[in-house]
């Protein structure tokens, strides 16, 4: 008997897959990437504590990427958003209905999943689980053992591939039992409860909300709403400025043919700063402002900011003065 477990990295997926595992029956853990998912820069072979968890389980980790499929549906999602932009009910749907599409080649007979009922407004409440199993067309063949006492009877817990009395019976927000249930099963290894969705983080939430504002979703630009301060200065054009080192440099592997860069001149300690989108004259000087403003010239605040639109070599020269503070937030994402 086989079951496709979803694995977010969160505890909660863990161990439902280790309690359907200690019934014999063989777990097949696979991960869904999406853009704004912390577990994304494993993908590219890293083994990742993901991929170590993974293989506690006896099978290596299968990871499938819906990153397209997913900004889809984030401009129109049907069940709406939580508190930030997190479309859980459609994400879930989305997820599950790609694991029932793989039940077939990789031979198992169910799915299971790390939902507790009652643990997060939105998408765990009795209603959104029946739904989310019902439009995934996972009816009967969906369990969540963390829960399952608490819901209707499964068809492997009917058939008997598990015994339903040696499933859970948790719910709500408390996450005492899962740490408890986590220490027997000698798990250390696992990342904060929500997996790191960075849909649910209001900061990233605002930016990616203009995104959508201004038809500039895709995945360039989504992976540049996760580094630096982010100033939208007309429908068409933004300008990202690095924080630190590493985020400059983050900010240069980035670019994309036509992008502007905007950086102090040598002498000058000062970010990396990315202009997104069409500049006229009077932008480049707004951009080279907004760069000016975080240079550490205390004591000459008027400078040289050098730019260069990519891939173009030739370097040029803006004279500017840094932005006035009021001015700043009304550009401020
Ligand atoms: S928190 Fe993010 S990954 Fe998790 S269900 Fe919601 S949208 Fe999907």
């Amino acid at each position: 008997m086989k079951a496709l477990a979803l694995i977010s990295g969160g505890l909660d997926s863990l161990l439902a897959a280790r309690l359907i595992e200690e019934q014999g029956v063989r777990v097949i853990p696979i991960n869904f990437l999406i853009p704004f998912c912390h577990n994304k820069k494993a993908a590219s072979g890293v083994n990742s504590g993901l991929d170590r968890i993974a293989d506690s389980l006896g099978q290596g980790l299968k990871r499938i990427d819906i990153s397209s499929e997913f900004i889809g549906l984030l401009e129109k999602p049907r069940y709406g958003f939580g508190s930030n932009m997190n479309p859980c009910i459609d994400c879930k749907i989305l997820m599950l209905t790609k694991a029932k599409e793989l039940m077939g080649e990789l031979g198992a007979s169910f799915v299971v999943t790390g939902e507790v009922l009652g643990q997060r407004p939105m998408s765990q409440h009795k209603q959104a689980l029946g739904l989310i199993e019902k439009k995934s067309g996972l009816e009967g063949l969906l369990l969540r053992p963390l829960s399952a006492k608490l819901l209707l009877e499964t068809l492997p817990e009917k058939e008997g591939w598990v015994n339903r009395e040696k499933l859970l019976n948790f719910s709500g927000r408390t996450r005492r039992p899962q740490i408890e249930l986590a220490n027997k099963f000698k798990m250390k290894d696992y990342q904060n409860p929500a997996g790191g969705c960075l849909l649910t983080d209001p900061q990233f939430s605002r930016r990616l909300k203009d995104l959508i504002r201004h038809r500039q979703l895709g995945l360039e630009n989504i992976e540049l709403l996760k580094l630096g301060r982010h100033f939208r200065l007309t429908d068409q054009a933004k300008l990202v400025v690095g924080r630190d080192e590493k985020e400059d440099n983050e900010l240069l592997a980035l670019t994309k043919d036509k992008d502007y860069l905007f950086m102090p001149p040598l002498e000058v300690a000062g970010p990396t700063c990315l202009g997104r989108g069409e500049f006229s004259r009077e932008l480049l000087e707004l951009a080279g402002s907004i760069a000016c403003r975080y240079c550490d010239s205390k004591a000459n605040p008027a400078m040289t900011i050098v730019y260069k639109r990519i891939p173009e070599q030739q370097e040029r020269m803006i004279e500017v003065r840094p932005i006035e503070e009021d001015k700043l937030r009304t550009f401020r994402i």
